[in-house]
């Protein structure tokens, strides 16, 4: 991949590269990536490749796409959409503005989120990776940490949890199998004079699941063993009740376990993403006791692993939406709670494309083949990437030869450009090769 960055000194640019540069100033990128574009066309003997060179790296930066793919939570597309924006304005990030001396940046957002499932205290770090991670340092460095074996699982984007276990300088117990781990398997483990087990872990399997034969202890079976239980659940789901969405739960959640109910069950700590069904930032939440809670904040990796001011302030909006019981100023909850007539009130906006039906899911490596039905629109023929290369990139599937936009994903903001951009499309015919 060519790389954004000049690599090549710029005294002694022959002359036609800096007027190469010049022409491409249509393109919106600083001169000196428009001389790299220039550069790199020239010496691959090929001048008026300049301009899609130029495009090219202007596309490689991060930029809003329209979203029709229907996966709620898209990994490759940043998982939850959160709007949250602020100003070039100092704030009290670790100032107690009632004492005027040094504050906490841990007792914002996260503290809001303990409140919201009902957790003594709670902090937040990077992402869920660094939150296990943290815990098991925390608790259970140079100690065991006993583990189901059917929970030895990687998440996505190489998260293994027993790399995770080991960089934690936790050592792993292994118990029972694959597809079944009974309580009786972690008790054993924990009584055997031979381990020092510092915590038990239960691990959510959050991207597959395993049917037939199986079984696995819930969440109270693990919770009175003597160590505490360190539930990963992943999702970020606060409370299985949904109190923010006024129908109440979806029926696709499912059995999807939540941060309240895991601590009412009797999880000593619970962790989780904040930008997957929490529907925030990316971040990671370390929830539960408040002894164990401050001895991941004691930690010396707890200040490795921070989470900065903007992040924050996107948890607290996004916590504070919670607490209000306002889902839908939760982006993800408001798209995943529209019903298919509500959909389907927009199809106006789409005459002349095909309305389907079609398969929403709440994607981000949760949930995994959860559908949600969906209402989508379809024009004949592949234009996924003629919709891709548009000023603004529409993201779409194709499903039995024709060009699908789910509308669940799409913002109805867009529902204009999304429908200009799939009649654009589909009336153009290729030229012949
Ligand atoms: C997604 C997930 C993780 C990793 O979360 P990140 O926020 O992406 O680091 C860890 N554990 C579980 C159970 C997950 O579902």
């Amino acid at each position: 991949m060519p790389s954004l960055v000049a690599d090549v000194p710029t005294q002694d640019r022959p002359p036609s590269v800096d007027r190469l540069a010049r022409s491409l100033a249509g393109v919106d990128l600083p001169h000196p990536l428009l001389v790299d574009a220039a550069r790199a066309a020239i010496a691959a003997g090929d001048p008026d490749s300049a301009e899609d060179r130029a495009r090219a790296m202007r596309r490689r930066l991060l930029a809003p796409v329209i979203n029709g793919t229907g996966v709620l939570l898209h990994t490759n597309l940043g998982r939850a959409p959160l709007a949250w924006s602020q100003g070039a304005d100092y704030s009290n990030l670790e100032l107690d503005l009632e004492t005027g001396e040094r504050g906490d940046r841990q007792a914002g957002a996260p503290a809001l989120l303990a409140r919201a499932c009902g957790a003594e205290a709670a902090m937040a770090v990077n992402n869920c990776a660094s939150a296990v991670m943290l815990v098991l340092a925390a608790l259970a460095s140079g100690r065991d940490a006993v583990v189901s074996r059917g929970e030895l699982v990687e998440i996505g984007g190489g998260f293994r949890v027993p790399d995770v276990m080991a960089w934690s300088g936790a050592r792993l117990v292994e118990v029972g199998t694959t597809n079944r781990t009974r309580r009786a398997d972690f008790a054993a483990a924990v009584a055997d004079g031979a381990n020092d087990v510092a915590v038990v872990v239960q691990v959510h399997q959050s991207n597959f699941r395993v049917v037939g034969y199986t079984e696995a202890p819930r969440t109270a079976e693990l919770a009175d063993l003597g160590p505490p239980l360190v539930a990963d659940i992943g999702s970020g789901l606060l409370d299985s009740r949904c109190g923010w969405l006024a129908g109440g739960p979806p029926p696709w959640l499912d059995s999807e376990p939540a941060a309240r109910q895991s601590i009412e069950a009797g999880a000593a700590l619970v962790t989780f993403s904040g930008d997957k069904l929490l529907g925030g930032p990316q971040a990671g939440i370390i929830a539960g006791r408040a002894d164990l809670v401050d001895a991941c904040r004691r930690h010396p990796l707890a200040r490795a692993l921070r989470p900065g001011s903007l992040v924050l302030a996107a948890l607290q909006h996004t916590a504070l939406a919670y607490l209000r019981g306002d889902g839908d100023a939760i982006e993800f909850w408001r798209m995943a709670a529209l019903t298919p007539a509500q959909l389907r009130e927009r199809l106006g906006a789409y005459e002349g494309l095909r309305e389907v039906s079609t398969a929403a899911t709440p994607g981000g490596g949760t949930l995994p083949g959860v559908e949600i039905e969906s209402v989508g629109v379809a024009a004949t023929g592949d234009h996924v990437n003629r919709l891709r290369s548009r000023p603004r990139p529409i993201i779409a599937r194709v499903v039995d030869g024709a060009t699908v936009v789910d509308l669940r994903t799409v913002h109805p903001d867009d529902d204009a450009e999304v429908a200009a951009a799939l009649r654009e499309a589909a009336s153009v015919t290729e030229p012949p090769a």
